[in-house]
Order: C-alpha cells, then structure tokens, then sequence
C-alpha cells in the first residue's frame, strides 16, 4: 500500500527533474518500502517561481474563500484518516491509533486557523485631526519556507501550512524525507480542496541544501523550523542574515515535577503514558522527572511498574502500546546517553535495551538517582526513557527547572493551589500543564523560550508571525 512519493511544484505532483530519489525504510522491519524524489536546484527554482505566483493569487482570495477552502481540505483528511494512518505508521513507527489521532488532530487545526483566517483583524486608532483615518491593516508577510522533522510528519507540517494559508502566504514545505508519505498526503488533500497552484509546494532532498538555497532567497519572506536546537539555531542566523522573519520551534528537556502532596497515582499514570508516547520522540516529552522526597520512592516504584507493562511492538499490530524508535540513531542515542548515566552512578529502574536484531525497538526505560553531571540531565533524550531524581524544596526544583537553557514545556503534580500558582509561575518555559496534561490544542499557543525557540504555532498568536502590520494614515478629500 506504500507507494513512492513525489514532489507537489506549481499543482502539479512530479518526479525530481533529474529523476533522484531517496529510499524510505520502515523503522518496525529496517526495510525499503519505497522511495522519494530528490529536489536538485532546478527543482527548487521552480518550487520558488511558483510560490512567488501562488502568493499573488492566493493574497487576493478573500479571507472568507480562503477559510472555506480550508475547512474542505480538512473534511477530505478527516474521510481519509484510515487510510493515511497506516502510510504514517508505516514509515514512522508509531502505534496506528496515534498515528490516526495525528491525522485527526490535523483536520482540527486546519478547522481552527480556517476560522482564525477571518478574524486577523486590523484596528483603527482616534486622529488628532478631524477628517484623517489612522488604520493599522495585517497582511500576509509573503512565501513562507517550512522546514519540519519526522516525529509528527502530519502534525509538524499542518500548523505551518494552516498558518500561511489562512493569512494569505504560500508555502513550500520542506518535509522530512525519513517520513514523506503522510505529509504528502497531507497537501494532498489541499490540492483536491482547490487550492490554487503554486499556493502549497512540497519538495524532499537533502535538508541543510535546501535550506540553503530557500532561506537567503529573496521570494522567501518568512521562515519557519521545527527540530533540533542546534540546527535552528544556524537556521535562524542565516535568516538574520537575510533580514527574514523567523518561528523556531526546537528541543526541550521538559522538567516534570511532583510535589509531596501530589495525586501520586494520577502522576504516574499520566507522566508514563505521556513519556512513552510516540516513544518518547516528542519534544514537549516529560523528561526529568523530579520528584519530592517524601513520595520518590512510592513514585519511582508506580511509574516504573506502569512503564513495564507498556507492550512494544509493531505499530500496525493490535494492542501495540509503543512502536520501534523512527531511526536507528536515536537507538545509538539511547544506548550512549543511558550508557552514560548508568556509569556515572544512575539506577536501572527497568529498560535499557535494545529489543531484537530486526526494526528500531528499545526497551521503555527508567533511570533514577540520576547524577546532575550525567549527559541526559543535560541532553534533550529524545526516546523512551525517564530520567527520576530526587528534591527537597521548592526552591531547589525550580533552580533544577531553569539550570539547562532548555525552555519548552514544564509538568507539574500538587494538591495544593498555592504551589501550583507559585511553579507556573517560576518556571522558565513556554508552557506548564498542571496536573493534567493540556498542551498542544491548535488553540492554545504552543512555543518555547531561551534555546527552545520563539514564536508559537497555535492560538492566534501564531498568526502573528505570518502578518505584517502596515499602517495607512488617509485624510478625506
Ligand atoms: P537533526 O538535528 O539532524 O535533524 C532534526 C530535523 O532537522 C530533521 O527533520 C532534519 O531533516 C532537519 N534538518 C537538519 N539539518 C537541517 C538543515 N541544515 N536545514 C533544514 N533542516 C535540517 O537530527 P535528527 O537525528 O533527525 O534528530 C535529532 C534531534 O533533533 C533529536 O534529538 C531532537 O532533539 C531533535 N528533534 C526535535 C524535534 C521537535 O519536534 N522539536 C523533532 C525531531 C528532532
């Protein structure tokens, strides 16, 4: 059912012009299941022509026309969730459940920034003269460059691409070459909603080429990156470079925090089904667990009873809780950073190996006791693996929460009001969810800070980033 993926350049679904392509493997049997194409500089080009004619089309289609082509395009995925879950699955990995939720979940952002396109409202302000009208008007910034990684292939690329359709931009899509079909499927249903051509373009090929031929191009006029912090980071000084506005969505190392008088059955019911989601590859994943000291060991001892009894497997066989790691580097990460941590004094809860000789699978893992000093207090994990450690005051957790330069999403478990106002309060980071877990709504911004990255990519906020202010000052003759 897997068939090979092409690109999508001016309307038209196309192989690349010199005929490359890359293999995709599924990461659950370390086979080919088809292939690529591979965008070269002629492929590119056109990709930049077109998207050049798109925004001039597409910025002139009323916002309501827009939302309505939206909103077609999200009904088309919605009809065909169940038969793009299993490419998804297939190329990535994850459980067919998650991978049908993601495809859902991607419908509902269109919806949302379908309905958002129509509020993008300007202002008027009050003139100091009888007669002028002062407007500050939004318009669309221009093409946007979207680069986007393999964990979420549907969900990473639909917030940018809902984005700068519902303000007027057009769009290539860099998508990632690991996981091509699901997004391909993705712009699809935009092309069959009768998106305009040239609106939405899809390339593959090898990421650092293309992001240095689109982001100093003068058609591109925004970027915006979901990845590592070490390649948004030279992402975003080569857009500084070119006076390019930027949204950087990057790593975490996402603090989880459980107080003494936390629901400590609650906590670890929902940190280890929220860690090992998408095993783990998830960069608002729970990572340190840090946890008070009175309720460590009665925690450390739920949570990993309930990490053992997660069932790894096949994402496309039933009852599979966790499916094999994307690529076999993270099987490389993990073997290093736990390798690291175990050395240097960590406890093996449960994990910590690889399972088989065939596929990506990994052991769903718990550390505790886990050394400041050890590379995965310090290094975004990235896979199924909990790091626990011990605290005494508050104040000491949020000294722990802030140390790294990491800034995403932060958890935390109290019973008491008082605590949880004072730790969303004094963490550094772009989102806390408190004793629950409520991240990642397409309404509800969605964003880091410091190393993670700025910008959001939900709620209205993340409209803003694909508008411009103009302002008209007009008196009445
Ligand atoms: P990586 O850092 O090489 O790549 C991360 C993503 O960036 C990939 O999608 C890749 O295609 C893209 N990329 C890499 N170089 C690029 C360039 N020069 N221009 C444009 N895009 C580029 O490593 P990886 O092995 O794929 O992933 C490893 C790390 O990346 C993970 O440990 C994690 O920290 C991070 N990551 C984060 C997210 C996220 O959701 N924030 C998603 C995937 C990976």
């Amino acid at each position: 059912m897997y068939s090979d993926v092409s690109l999508f350049i001016d309307g038209v679904w196309t192989k690349a012009a010199d005929g490359r392509t890359i293999p995709v493997v599924n990461p659950a049997s370390g086979e080919p299941i088809g292939t690529v194409a591979h965008a070269g500089s002629a492929d590119l080009d056109r990709a930049l022509e077109a998207a050049d004619k798109g925004f001039r089309a597409w910025r002139k289609v009323s916002a309501f026309d827009r939302s309505k082509l939206m909103r077609k395009a999200a009904t088309l995925l919605r009809d065909r969730a169940d038969t793009i879950a299993p490419l998804l699955t297939l190329e990535q990995g994850k459980p067919l459940a998650e991978a049908k939720g993601e495809v859902l979940a991607g419908a509902d952002v269109i919806d949302w920034f379908a309905e958002e396109a129509r509020r993008a409202y300007g202002r008027v302000i009050p003139a100091r003269a009888e007669g002028i009208y002062q407007l500050v008007v939004k318009e669309p910034v221009g093409p946007v460059a979207a680069f986007t990684p393999w964990n979420f292939p549907i969900n990473q690329v639909v917030r940018k691409l809902s984005c700068a359709l519902a303000t007027g931009c057009s769009i290539i899509v860099k998508a990632p070459e690991e996981t091509p079909a699901s997004p391909a499927e993705l712009i699809r249903a935009f092309a069959d909603a009768g998106v305009p051509a040239g609106v939405v373009n899809l390339v593959y090929g090898v990421p650092s080429e293309i992001s240095s031929y689109l982001i100093p191009h003068p058609v591109i006029r925004k970027v915006s990156f979901t990845g590592s912090t070490v390649i948004g980071k030279q992402l975003a000084a080569m857009a500084g470079a070119h006076m390019k506005r930027v949204t950087m969505e990057l790593g975490g190392h996402a603090p989880s925090i459980v107080f003494d008088d936390a629901d400590v059955d609650l906590a670890s019911r929902l940190l280890s089904t929220n860690k090992l989601r998408n095993a783990g590859q998830v960069c608002v994943s729970p990572t340190r667990f840090l946890v008070q000291e009175k309720v460590y060991k009665t925690f450390v001892g739920k949570f990993t009873e309930a990490v053992k009894a997660m069932k790894v497997g096949d994402g496309l066989e039933k009852g599979t809780q966790m499916g094999p790691l994307a690529n076999p580097r993270r099987i490389a990460a993990m073997e290093a950073l736990i390798g690291d941590a175990v050395q240097k004094g960590a406890t093996l809860e449960t994990g910590g190996h690889r399972i088989g000789n065939k596929g990506n699978f990994y052991e769903p893992t718990v550390l505790s006791d886990v050394p400041t000093n050890a590379r995965i207090m310090n290094e975004e994990p990235f896979g199924p693996v909990a790091v626990v450690t011990p605290f005494t005051s508050f104040d000491d957790v949020v000294a722990e929460a802030n140390r790294l330069p990491y800034g995403l999403a932060a958890y935390a478990y109290t019973r008491s009001a008082k605590t949880a106002n004072a730790i969303a309060a004094a963490v550094e980071t772009g989102m806390i969810s408190i004793n629950h877990h409520g991240l990642a709504l397409p309404e509800v911004p969605f964003g880091g800070v410091k190393d993670s990255g700025y910008g959001s990519e939900g709620g209205s906020e993340a409209l803003e980033a694909y508008l411009v202010t103009k302002f008209v000052s007009q008196a009445g003759i």
